[in-house]
């Protein structure tokens, strides 16, 4: 299959790109776009076979449910069977936004689309080329990250072009996504919200809305345990890994830039192409082939937006050995340490 890839400016937007997106998309078709967190593949949501080519395409297992994106809050009473009151409190504060919420699903919604499960994931995302797409094309689009299963979560057109092109119909290239990490996940189904996978939308900004929030003890594992079963499906498998070895290194920022040097010099010695992953404010610490700026500690936004397409690029250089720096841990720190620590296999080194 030949993959047609437009582009659209939601400043200017071209109407005939909708147009051509929304037929593919009522016709069981697959259409790549963006939204404010990362690229999504997009197939109707309550047509179980768009679903099952989102998995083929994609190679990713059939455990792993998909999120249903919505450009009206009517959607919540075709796709759910109830909506807890918190969904209403929270999609009130936070959509359109980068916010997934579970739900018990209605009848209407495949269980291709669930993933098997009884449940749904929906958000309702505010880019504006997202939404254009969604209302203009009438469909509920089920969209997982537009990448390889396994792959970092693309960011950019072009990364949605290098692993999907050929198994899609469109790819919408709206330029590059503000947030650059995937959506904050939130489990309504229970009396306690739980974080199923942290995102943008902090912890402490859903309790200020809802209270007590808690956060889902396979998100805070320090590496995935086999005997637990995660709630969000999607947390078991490997993830956003470049294909090279990544190692995050954490400490003192003099024994952080000491120790990379001094792994560096060693797999150099043995022919190895190296590279660090740092903050613009101690690039000037480290010798190495390449140094990769991840943005400013200043600004933790410059840091997520970042992080998966230096990931894309340590394949494109070949990169055998990764060292990268760590980051806070709060806030959104929070979610770029979990996506962090998942590309590295969790192998952290301590100082
Ligand atoms: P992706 O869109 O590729 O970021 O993946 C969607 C994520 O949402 C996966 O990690 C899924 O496991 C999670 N997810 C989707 N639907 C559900 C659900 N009904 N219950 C729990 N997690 C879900
Ligand atoms: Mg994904």
């Amino acid at each position: 299959m030949e993959t047609i890839i437009r582009k659209y400016d939601s400043e200017a937007p071209d109407a005939s790109v909708m147009e051509e997106a929304g037929k593919i998309l009522r016709a069981g078709g697959l259409v790549a776009f963006p939204t404010e967190t990362v690229y999504g593949l997009g197939g109707d949501a309550l047509n179980p076979q768009a679903s099952e080519k989102i998995y083929a395409a994609k190679g990713r297992p059939s455990d792993n449910p998909l999120i249903v994106h919505i450009a009206d809050l009517q959607a919540l009473q075709v796709l759910t069977s109830r909506i807890p009151d918190r969904a209403r409190v929270l999609a009130d504060r936070f959509w359109p936004g980068p916010l997934t919420m579970i739900m018990p699903k209605s009848d209407v919604v495949p269980r291709q689309t669930t993933g098997g499960l009884d449940t749904v994931a929906i958000r309702m995302p505010s880019d504006p080329t997202a939404y254009e797409l969604i209302r203009s094309s009438g469909v509920y689009i089920a969209a997982p990250s537009a990448n390889t299963s396994g792959r970092p979560s693309p960011t950019l057109a072009r990364h949605v072009a290098e692993d999907l092109s050929g198994r899609i119909d469109m790819i919408i290239d709206g330029g590059r996504c503000d947030i650059g990490l995937e959506s904050t996940i939130v489990d309504l189904t229970g009396d306690i919200p739980v974080i199923l996978r942290p995102g943008y939308i902090t912890k402490e900004m859903l309790e200020e809305a809802v209270g007590r929030v808690d956060i889902d003890r396979a998100v805070t594992a320090s590496r995935p345990d086999p005997n637990l079963r995660p709630k969000a499906p999607g947390m078991k498998y490997r993830h956003y890994a470049p294909r090279g070895s990544l190692t995050v290194v954490q400490g003192s920022r003099e024994a952080v830039a000491a120790k990379i040097n001094s792994l560096v010099k060693e797999k150099q010695a043995r022919g190895k192409r190296c590279a660090v992953i740092a903050s613009e404010e101690n690039m000037r610490l480290y010798q190495a082939e390449r140094i990769m700026d991840i943005g400013s500690r200043r600004h933790e936004e410059s840091i997520a937006a970042n992080l998966y397409d230096i990931l894309r690029e340590m394949d494109e250089e070949d990169i055998d050995f990764i060292y990268s720096e760590s980051f806070t841990g709060e806030g959104l720190g929070f979610a770029i340490m979990n996506r962090l620590l998942k590309a590295a296999g969790h192998q952290i080194i301590q100082l």
